[in-house]
């Protein structure tokens, strides 16, 4: 039995609050069980110094955890000095963003998405990717409005959960206690044809065998199918 009381392939209730903040071009809190996100995306008219005279747009992002966030209070990053796990989870969540992004077709700008924490219970990263996906395609909806873009440039949608093996179990969308007891531990980044953007899996505890890989996986490609559902029916107006 699961702390609350979740099947195993069951992930957490996910809540999103769609133009959460009035100045981003897009603002989702996102909420899995009690992990709470705010991601947002601004439209920066420039875009990436390599990119110049290319014709290409750059999408990159930035995440941080407030200090209330956790348990014990996390310190403020200082002087611009992140710690080396969230300069490892914005690299995910930006790699993750422009896997679906037509850079030509967006265009010489810059979609700038900011996923800051506001409450941590496991999956922060990939709660992070959902709702700045759907962050980033509100901005490029308030483009299209604008006339500075013809299309919604993205190939596809993009969403992530966490799996892991706890009690020699698989299981789907781990919160903090089982985060934290997992001897398995996997994230899984997919689009909505059923296919992979990214996967980060180890093997904390002991090596894990192929059987078990497959396991992380169906339940992953579960979760995600359900996330790009909730994705579609705010995007498109539905939600
Ligand atoms: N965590 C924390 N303080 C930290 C880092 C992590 O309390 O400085 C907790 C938090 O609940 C987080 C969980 O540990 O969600 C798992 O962290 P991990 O690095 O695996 O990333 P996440 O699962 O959040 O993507």
């Amino acid at each position: 039995m699961r702390i609350d009381n979740r099947k195993n392939d069951e992930k957490r209730p996910i809540r999103v609050t769609n133009n959460y903040l009035m100045h981003p071009q897009g603002s989702v809190l996102i909420e899995t069980g009690n992990t709470k996100v705010i991601c947002t995306a601004f439209v920066e008219e420039e875009t990436a110094r390599h990119l110049k005279g290319s014709g290409q747009g750059w999408v990159t992002a930035e995440y941080s955890m407030l200090p209330a966030s956790t348990m014990t209070r996390k310190k403020r990053d200082k002087g611009g000095k992140q710690d080396g796990r969230s300069v490892e989870i914005q690299r995910l969540i930006g790699r993750a963003l422009r896997s679906v992004v037509n850079m030509q077709e967006l265009g010489e700008r810059t979609i700038w998405i900011d996923c800051d924490v506001i409450q941590a219970d496991g999956g922060t990263r990939t709660a992070s990717i959902t709702g700045a996906f759907i962050a980033m395609v509100e901005a490029m909806k308030w483009l299209k409005s604008e006339g500075l873009i013809e299309t919604i440039p993205i190939t596809g949608y993009v969403s992530a959960i966490s799996v892991g093996v706890i009690d020699g179990e698989p299981m789907l969308d781990l919160c903090y206690e089982e985060d934290s007891r997992a001897i398995v531990d996997m994230n899984v980044i997919m689009n909505d044809k059923g296919e992979y953007i990214e996967i980060q899996g180890t093997g904390e505890e002991r090596p894990f065998s192929k059987e078990e890989l497959n396991q992380l996986l169906a339940l992953g490609e579960k979760g995600c199918k359900e996330l790009n559902q909730v994705q579609m029916e705010i995007v498109n107006g539905e939600g």
